[in-house]
C-alpha cells in the first residue's frame, strides 16, 4: 500500500539510500531548505563516515546506516550522545530501506542499489529513483516488484523527470516520440583519435553537472545517454523506437516529449540535480529548491546537434541491448561498471571501456547466457557473469 503523505501538517517521512553521494547531498540540501516538510528516517552510505555522521546530525535522522561493516565503531563514536541509531553491513541497509516511511530515494549508484531499493518498494513505500542501474540490470523484475506491493515510482534522473512532467499520462497513444537531451560530455568536439589519449582526470570534469565519479564517466563516453535511454524504455509507455535522444551543450532543456499534433514539450532549468529531487520529494506538490534561477536572455542560445554514433558508439551499444531484450543489459550494465572502475584504476585505456562491454556481450552472446530474466536470481546470476566476464577480459587486454 502506498503511504505518502501529502497534507500541510504532516511531514513526509523520508529515507536516503546513498546519502552521502552527489545526489544524497543534494537530496539533503533539498530537505534542509524545506525542514519543515520533512521528518529523516534513516540516511545510508558506505566509506564516507564523517560526512554521514555530519549530515545525519544535520537533518536529525532516527538511523545512520554504513554499508561498511569495519566502519560501525568509528560511525558509533562520531554520534556517541546524539540519540541517533547506528548500524552498519548489508543486512542493516536492508532494513533501513525497509523502516516504515512514505518515500526511499534510491541513489546508490550501480547494480548494489538493486537490493535496497526492491526491499523498499516491497513494503509499498514511494520510490524516488536516481539509481538507473535498478531499471538497466532489472527492468521487467524491478517494475513487477513493485507491481506486486503497489510502489510508485517517481524519476529523479533529469531526463526522466523532465519528461515525466510533460508527459500526458491520459494519451500514452499521442505520444510520437519521447527525446531525450545529452550534453555531449567533455569530448563532444574531440576527434576520434584524440579519445584513445584521455586520463581519468580529464574525464572526471563534466562540463555542466558536478555528478559522483562512474556517472562522469559514463556521460563522457555517452554511455549515461544509453543507460538512460534503456531507463526510459521502462519507465514510460513507448516502445525502443519511439526512445531518440539529441545533443544540447548547455544542458537547459532537460528532455523533451513529441506529440502526434507536432507539439513539443520541454522541461528546462539550470543543470542542477536539486530541481528534479525536489520534484519527487514534493509530488504531487512543487516544493521550492535553493537552485539558480533560470535567465534565457543571459543565456543568448539553445544548441542541439545529432550524436555522432560512430565516435560514441555506447548509444547503439545499449539500444541493441535493448533490442536483444533479456539480460543482454544485465550483462552490459555490469561489464560497463567494471570497465569504468578499470579505467579509473588506469587498468584499461578510455576506448577499451566501450571495447570491453561490446567484448563482454559478445562473449554472454556465446555462452549462451542472453536468456530471459523471470527472478531476481536470475538478475543476480547475469551480472555477475558480466562482472567476471569483463574482469577477465581487461586481464587479457592488460597482459
Ligand atoms: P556517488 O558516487 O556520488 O554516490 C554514491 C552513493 O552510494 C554514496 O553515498 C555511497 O556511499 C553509496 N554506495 C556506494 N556503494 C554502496 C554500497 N555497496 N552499499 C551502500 N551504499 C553504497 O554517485 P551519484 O553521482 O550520487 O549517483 C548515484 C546514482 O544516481 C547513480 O546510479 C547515478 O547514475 C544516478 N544519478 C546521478 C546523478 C548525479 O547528478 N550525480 C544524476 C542522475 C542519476
Ligand atoms: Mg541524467
Amino acid at each position: 500500500m502506498n503511504t505518502m503523505t501529502n497534507s500541510a501538517q504532516a511531514p513526509r517521512r523520508l529515507t536516503i539510500l546513498g546519502a552521502t553521494g552527489s545526489v544524497g547531498c543534494s537530496t539533503l540540501e533539498v530537505v534542509l531548505h524545506n525542514r519543515e516538510r520533512f521528518e529523516v528516517v534513516a540516511l545510508v552510505g558506505n566509506t564516507n563516515i564523517s560526512l554521514l555522521a555530519e549530515q545525519a546530525v544535520a537533518c536529525n535522522a532516527q538511523l545512520a546506516v554504513t554499508a561498511d561493516e569495519t566502519r560501525l565503531g568509528e560511525l558509533k563514536n562520531l554520534l556517541a550522545g546524539t540519540g541517533i541509531e547506528v548500524a552498519a553491513g548489508d543486512a542493516a541497509v536492508i532494513d533501513a530501506a525497509q523502516r516504515p516511511a512514505d518515500m526511499v530515494v534510491a541513489a546508490i549508484v550501480g547494480a548494489a542499489g538493486l537490493k535496497p531499493t526492491l526491499a523498499a518498494a516491497a513494503q509499498g513505500t514511494t520510490i524516488a529513483l536516481a539509481n538507473k542501474e535498478c531499471l538497466v540490470c532489472a527492468g521487467d523484475v524491478f517494475l513487477r516488484a513493485l507491481q506486486a506491493s503497489g510502489a510508485k515510482l517517481l524519476p529523479v534522473d533529469s531526463e526522466h523527470s523532465a519528461v515525466y512532467q510533460v508527459l500526458d499520462q491520459n494519451q500514452p497513444d499521442q505520444i510520437d516520440k519521447i527525446i531525450l537531451t545529452a550534453s555531449g560530455g567533455p569530448f563532444r568536439s574531440y576527434e576520434h583519435a584524440q579519445l584513445a589519449s584521455i586520463t581519468p582526470d580529464q574525464a572526471l570534469k563534466h562540463p555542466n553537472w558536478s555528478m559522483g565519479p562512474k556517472i562522469t564517466v559514463d556521460s563522457s563516453t555517452l554511455m549515461n545517454k544509453g543507460l538512460e535511454l534503456i531507463e526510459a524504455f521502462y519507465l514510460f509507455p513507448v516502445s525502443a523506437n519511439q526512445l531518440d535522444a539529441v545533443i544540447h551543450p548547455q544542458s537547459i532543456v532537460h528532455s523533451m516529449v513529441a506529440y502526434k499534433d507536432g507539439s513539443v514539450l520541454a522541461q528546462m532549468g539550470e543543470p542542477d540535480m536539486k530541481t528534479p529531487i525536489a520534484y519527487a520529494l514534493g509530488w504531487p506538490n512543487r516544493i521550492p529548491a535553493p537552485v539558480k534561477r533560470l535567465d534565457l536572455a543571459a543565456l543568448g542560445q539553445l544548441t542541439f546537434e545529432a550524436i555522432d554514433r560512430t565516435k560514441f558508439p555506447a548509444v547503439a551499444l545499449c539500444l541493441g541491448c535493448l533490442e536483444r531484450g533479456g539480460s543482454a543489459t544485465t550483462v552490459m550494465n555490469a561489464a560497463n561498471e567494471v570497465a569504468v572502475a578499470e579505467f579509473l584504476s588506469n587498468n584499461v585505456a578510455y576506448l577499451g571501456i566501450t571495447q570491453l562491454v561490446d567484448a563482454t556481450l559478445n562473449a554472454a552472446e556465446k555462452d549462451g547466457m542472453i536468456a530471459e530474466l523471470r527472478s531476481l536470481d536470475d538478475v543476480s546470476h547475469a551480472d555477475l557473469y558480466g562482472r567476471e566476464k569483463a574482469t577477465e577480459l581487461a586481464r587479457s587486454l592488460q597482459s
